[in-house]
């Protein structure tokens, strides 16, 4: 796997726009928001699965590489925005609870957040002590100013209908020198590589969705939304402007994933 952490400059205005891109289609918002529900109970029970299937498990280790580096600390309180069937939660808790044996202090504490309950339903029934399951906006979170130390979001922003409003959000919960992770979908950083995960997505993950999930057309936006989310540079200027300090950028497996890295300064 690749890692390098680059700074990055702030990028221009992102005004809020007319439309928005569902997949390669562009859509009201209302209708956006609407597809993005339907993918999401569509897929809930076998969302894990596929998951491990399509990436051959390889999500797993960037959601490792992801709480590594998010470092949890007995006593720290996570808001996971988008948190779905709960794997940031899980490994955040079970990250601080062995610092905590070592050193002792206060458990950590973990809100999977998330606009869909079908998602937050397969979570529950995966289990998860200590985990608290909530439903809610990232645009709009059900949670006060500054109650959180970490903020995360991974796999989710890409389908959230403004992101913009999002980013902002997830910042007013954060507390002064929280941090804030976001780990999505990127660009490859070589042509070669470029190719061969364009054919892969295009051919390969749609049909394995009809096969494993009964639904091709979840994956074929699955795919598609990734080539519209912006890049890694546009995207680490949007954290800025939504009031994060210290941007960092890191890629994953040749960019095909990037972990981007804020603080509450
Ligand atoms: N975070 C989990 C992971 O890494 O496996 C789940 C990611 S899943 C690809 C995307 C999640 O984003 C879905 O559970 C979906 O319901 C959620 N989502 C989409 N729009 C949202 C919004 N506006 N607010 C909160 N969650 C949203």
């Amino acid at each position: 796997m690749s890692e390098r952490t680059l700074p990055v400059p702030d990028a221009p205005d992102n005004p809020s726009p007319q439309t928005v891109s569902f997949g390669f289609e562009d859509v009201s918002p209302a209708e956006k928001t609407a597809r993005v529900r339907g993918v999401f109970r569509s897929v809930a029970d076998s969302y894990d699965l596929m998951n491990d299937l399509m990436s051959a498990g390889v999500h797993r280790v960037w959601k490792a590489n992801m709480i590594a580096r998010l470092n949890p600390q007995p006593g720290q309180a996570l808001i996971d925005c988008a948190g779905g069937t709960g794997d940031i939660s899980r490994a955040f808790l079970a990250a601080a609870a062995k610092v905590q044996a070592r050193r002792g202090g206060p458990p950590a504490t973990a809100i999977v957040s998330d606009i869909n309950e079908a998602m937050l339903g397969a979570g529950r029934r995966k289990g998860g002590e200590g985990l608290t399951w909530v439903v809610g906006d990232a645009q709009q979170l059900p949670f006060p100013d500054r109650s959180a130390d970490v903020v995360t979001i991974s796999f989710g922003i890409r389908n959230v209908t403004d992101i913009p409003r999002a980013l902002k959000d997830m910042r007013r919960v954060l507390r002064p020198g929280g941090k804030f992770a976001c780990l999505e979908f990127s660009r490859p950083t070589s042509g070669a590589l470029a190719a061969a995960y364009d054919s892969f997505s295009f051919n390969v993950i749609p049909r394995l969705g009809r096969a494993v999930a009964g639904d091709a057309d979840s994956y074929r936006y699955l795919v598609e939304s990734i080539r519209r989310f912006p890049d890694q540079r546009r995207f680490a200027g949007m954290l800025s402007e939504a009031g994060f300090g210290r941007v960092s950028v890191t890629n994953y497996s040749g960019g095909i994933a990037a972990l981007h890295v804020g603080w509450a300064v």
